[in-house]
């Protein structure tokens, strides 16, 4: 255990230490960097036409970066109060075996511009709930895509799992599939919680699914946890978290619920009244960040816990850590190639988005072309100011004269003002300038996304989006 130096509202440990008062004045909303620019900024006359250069450009260039790929599932039996994802609420099972065969035909498109010779290093399926496959389906999904993406023989393959829809069957199918990497949405344990959010699932239903996991050699088991839910309260909260501990997965993400129920309709049926207040929030936080690190996860940044052997810690010793569409990662910087409903994709010097309706999809398909609704092509600002957020972002040492270098500018004159922007962070220690670098220390590690937000050109610009906090 970590010898834990504490009053009630500081948690000091030798890696990190976070205060009250640093949280209040540092946790601003913000965007959380999956992409920059973020995708509020697409633009919806990027279309396929705009989309295929890139993929030819790869297919035809001397760039040949290996490849990630995102299958977007969005079928869910039953509605999650809290949902923020593009998903369909159905008990018709007929309907994903349309959607898998028209995933196919998307792929069947795109992939021959992709070129040959491309290594694929990652794939991940995210919905929606993708075991509501059923494992026909899921065999089909996965013999197409093995037909036109070559794996690594260390090929990280992840799958996001509703431990309703699972059991010891499912994850050694999935395992003979060849993923190796699950992802557990745990939530809350608490069942008035659970009750409250329409998603129950009792700790021995978890548990069992995590056990098989293990039993089953899945190399990385994540979970999932969300603070902010109704009925939650500090003392709720914690045996959650104790019982998560117990079931000791190798990942936690620890998720603020972000009520928005003017964006998200699902949201509508979650009583404000229920929500737990701002302090009880952030006593949570607290409170659950201290426990998870006395039971020796380390902090990886935003709301990522991993324990000290995961290669997400390891990549964060060695500087080595990326950020991508599904947060962290230990892979080096892919193309990404997203197929399904919404879905996003990023090719080169472009980002693009699928259309977020099946209809839509399918109609598009039907028609031979890609369903691309909106993407941005970067300029060399934003490639350059993408490497530095991202450098922030996974808390790596940004050095000036190597940018700057890559980049032809010199870094201190092209960003004097973001230089500047940063001196009340590095008062109060969330990072340093030495030596021509920025490091951010261990406890900037929460806050890294204002770091990222000094150096987006587009903050301030109007958007559609409301940004979510730490807390
Ligand atoms: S949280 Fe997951 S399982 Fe629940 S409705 Fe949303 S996508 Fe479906």
């Amino acid at each position: 255990m970590v010898a834990a130096t504490e009053t009630q509202n500081t948690i000091a440990f030798p890696d990190i230490e976070i205060s009250e008062e640093l949280v209040r004045r540092f946790d601003v909303s913000g965007p959380r960097y999956t992409s920059y620019p973020t995708a509020d900024r697409f633009d919806y006359s990027f279309k396929e036409e705009r989309f295929l250069p890139y993929l030819r450009e790869r297919a035809t260039g001397a760039a040949n970066p290996p490849l990630s790929v995102y299958f977007h599932l969005p079928f869910c039996r039953s509605l999650c109060y809290f949902c923020a994802c593009n998903k369909i609420i159905t008990q018709d099972y007929g309907r994903s075996a349309e959607y898998i065969r028209y995933a196919c035909k998307e792929m069947d498109l795109l992939a021959p511009h992709l070129g040959t010779d491309r290594r694929t290093v990652q794939l991940h399926l995210g919905g929606g709930t993708p075991t509501f496959m059923s494992q026909n389906e899921l065999s089909m999904l996965m013999d197409a895509t093995r037909r036109h993406f070559e794996f690594t023989p260390d090929a990280e393959l992840g799958v996001e799992i509703d431990p309703r829809t699972v059991n010891e069957d499912t994850l050694s199918f999935l395992a003979g599939l060849g993923f190796n990497r699950c992802s557990f949405g745990v939530q809350d344990f608490d069942p008035d919680v659970q009750a409250a959010v329409n998603r129950i699932q009792p700790i021995g239903m978890v548990e069992q699914a995590v056990r098989a996991s293990r039993d089953t050699g899945y190399e990385s088991v994540n979970a999932d946890l969300i603070y902010g839910l109704p009925k939650q309260t500090l003392a709720s909260f914690e045996r959650t978290i104790d019982e998560v501990i117990r079931l000791s997965p190798d990942r936690i993400a620890l998720y603020n619920y972000a009520h928005l129920p003017s964006r998200f309709k699902a949201q509508r049926m979650v009583k404000s009244e229920d929500l737990p207040s701002a302090e009880t929030r952030l006593q949570i936080f607290l409170l659950s960040t201290r426990r998870l690190l006395e039971a020796g996860y380390v902090y990886i940044g935003l709301d990522h816990f991993a324990k000290p052997g995961d290669e997400l810690n390891r990549a964060r010793q060695g500087n080595s850590l990326h950020r991508n569409f599904q947060g962290y990662t230990t892979r080096a910087e892919c193309d990404l190639v997203g197929f399904g409903v919404s879905a996003i994709g990023k090719v080169g010097r472009s980002y693009n988005g699928n259309v977020r309706t099946v209809n839509a999809y399918y109609e598009s398909l039907d028609q031979g072309r890609l369903p691309v609704e909106r993407g941005v092509d970067l300029s060399t600002d934003d490639v350059l100011r993408r490497e530095i957020i991202m450098i922030l972002m996974c808390s790596m040492p940004l050095n000036f004269s190597e940018v700057g270098e890559k980049y032809g500018i010199d870094f201190e004159r092209y960003f004097a003002a973001e230089l500047e922007r940063l001196r009340p962070y590095e008062e109060v220690g969330l990072m340093e300038t030495r030596d021509g670098a920025i490091t951010v220390t261990p406890k900037g590690r929460l806050f890294v996304r204002a770091l990222g937000m000094v150096f987006d050109k587009y903050l301030g610009q109007p958007t559609v989006s409301t940004y979510s906090r730490l807390i």
